[in-house]
């Protein structure tokens, strides 16, 4: 049987129990998953503080070890993204797209750790301040203890990962306790690389136990988290003033306007409800389409996705696999049965099979269904009619979260008036609220969180400035 071990001390080693992973989709046990006791969590968070307090490894090494490591996730394509399927139950295709994705973090990450640099302050522009001069430096800063969410398991890992040893910290990493495989191998992949092994540790485990142990050390100066809105708000309260990156839960929202190019807009609206069945943090869950286009919108919408292959995540024209587990899905089809019992219409859907839930598309929505205000995290979308576009931004902008949202139109007004408006730590413009190029500063406003992903500005987050003052002696 598969073993996803800890490492810790710079070695793979055994936790205190164990607990089964099992298959997304037929529920075969495919691992057994090692769970750190407390002692090892301690020992972890130890082992990675004192190595890195011994020595920072040079910029170039780090550039090195992160350039290698994506090369060689690269070359062991294949077993990485076996290992998404694995772990998250994602197609193939979406595993493969993930590992791909991984890769452009990783070398992004590599090169910017190259590129890590303060400013000239020109003191004497001060009266009296002649002769001095002053600059700043950005310092590594120390642990950061990065906690994962099962929706990505590999990009999200190397987005927390490599912009944390680009910076020059060591990382305590703990994935979700769906997800260990991809996380374990990039571990691997970054040792053989060359990161000096007491630079890193991956302890699995649950998030109430061994994450809440994380959150109570006082060794990381930063937490790179990203997951549901209610665990950010518990790690918020209890790192206290320490340093965080939260990328938090959402409520995403495309709209569709009547002077849209319909042959783009669909089919990237059906990849980005659709893709990782539905479980991305900017899926689009609520589409708002403009009544001039309502009818031929639906019906290209239904055209796309109505007779695609799902169930089997293995298989390659499988175009939705299942959801992360049985009790989602439980939830999601109660949601959906919900709705249809308020009015809601099924225009495409299909019989549940387990863990699957047929790519669903609704019509006759209400703001106030669960399907509309609340994360749904699911192959769900649900098609929302407008006439005018400032109140579908008014309700779009009606949510706790702002993390992304995108808008089809020709219209340069209607795009700017859209991008002044929605209140969102991103707006695409003619594409939808699940664009993200892994360059992009990335993150949410509201209750999606606070500060950025993308290796340029998570390194900046990851380290610290330092301002240097230089008199004549
Ligand atoms: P989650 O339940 O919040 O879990 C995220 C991570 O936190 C897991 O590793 C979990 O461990 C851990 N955790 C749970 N309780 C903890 C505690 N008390 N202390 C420390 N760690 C704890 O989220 P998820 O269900 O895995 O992911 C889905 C959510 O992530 C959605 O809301 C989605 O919107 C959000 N998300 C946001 C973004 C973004 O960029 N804004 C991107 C992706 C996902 P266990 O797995 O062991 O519970």
């Amino acid at each position: 049987m598969r073993q996803a071990r800890l490492f810790l001390g710079g070695a793979w080693v055994d936790g205190v129990s164990t607990a089964e992973l099992r298959d997304k989709y037929d529920d075969r046990h495919l691992a057994d998953v090692h769970e750190a006791g407390r002692e090892q969590v301690d020992a972890a968070l130890a082992g990675v503080a004192r190595a890195q307090r011994r020595r920072v490894l040079p910029p170039y090494e780090r550039y090195r070890v992160l350039s290698e490591a994506a090369r060689l996730v690269a070359a062991r394509r294949d077993a990485f993204a076996d290992a998404v399927v694995a772990d998250a139950g994602f197609t193939i295709t979406d595993a493969e797209r993930e590992a791909d994705r991984a890769v452009q973090t990783l070398e992004l990450s590599a090169e910017e750790a190259k590129r890590i640099h303060g400013e000239v302050v020109p003191l004497d522009g001060a009266p009296g301040v002649s002769g001095r001069h002053a600059f700043t430096i950005r310092r590594p800063l120390g642990v950061v203890c990065a906690i994962t969410p099962f929706n990505s398991p590999l990009n999200t890992v190397a987005h927390k990962v490599g912009p944390a040893l680009a910076a020059g910290n060591g990382v305590v990493l703990k994935p979700a306790s769906y997800t260990p495989l991809s996380a374990g191998l990039l571990v691997e992949v970054l040792l053989e690389a060359g990161l000096p092994d007491d630079l890193i540790a991956l302890v699995h485990g649950s998030g109430g136990t061994v994450g809440q142990w994380l959150l109570e050390s006082p060794v990381p100066s930063f937490y790179a988290f990203t997951g549901s809105t209610e665990v950010g708000e518990h790690l918020h309260r209890t790192v206290g003033l320490r340093r965080t990156q939260l990328e938090l839960g959402s409520l995403s929202s495309t709209i569709v306007c009547d002077d849209a190019d319909l042959a783009r807009a669909v089919p990237l609206c059906v990849n980005a409800a659709f893709r990782k069945a539905g479980q991305v943090c900017t899926s689009v869950q609520r589409l708002y389409v403009q009544e001039g286009v309502l009818a031929d919108f639906v019906d290209a919408l239904t055209a796309e996705v109505s007779g695609r292959a799902v169930g089997d995540p293995r298989q390659r024209d499988t175009f939705v696999g299942p959801v992360i587990s049985v009790r989602e899905a439980d939830r999601i089809a109660s949601w959906i049965a919900g709705a249809v019992h308020s009015g809601a219409s099924v225009v495409t859907g299909g019989t549940r099979q387990v863990g699957v839930i047929p790519p669903t598309v609704l019509t006759d929505v209400k703001a106030d269904m669960d399907l509309m205000c609340r994360e749904v995290f699911g192959p769900v979308v649900s098609v929302r009619p407008f006439t005018d576009l400032d109140e579908a931004i008014a309700e779009i902008n009606d949510t706790p979260f702002g993390l992304a949202a995108g808008i089809f139109t020709a219209d340069l007004g209607r795009a700017l008036t859209a991008a002044e408006t929605l209140r969102m730590g991103s707006v695409h413009i003619n594409e939808t609220s699940s664009s993200r190029v892994d360059l992009m500063p990335y993150g949410g406003v509201k209750k999606s969180g606070m500060g950025v992903e993308g290796p340029r500005y998570a390194i900046e987050e990851m380290t610290e400035q330092r301002l240097i003052t230089l008199g004549r002696p």
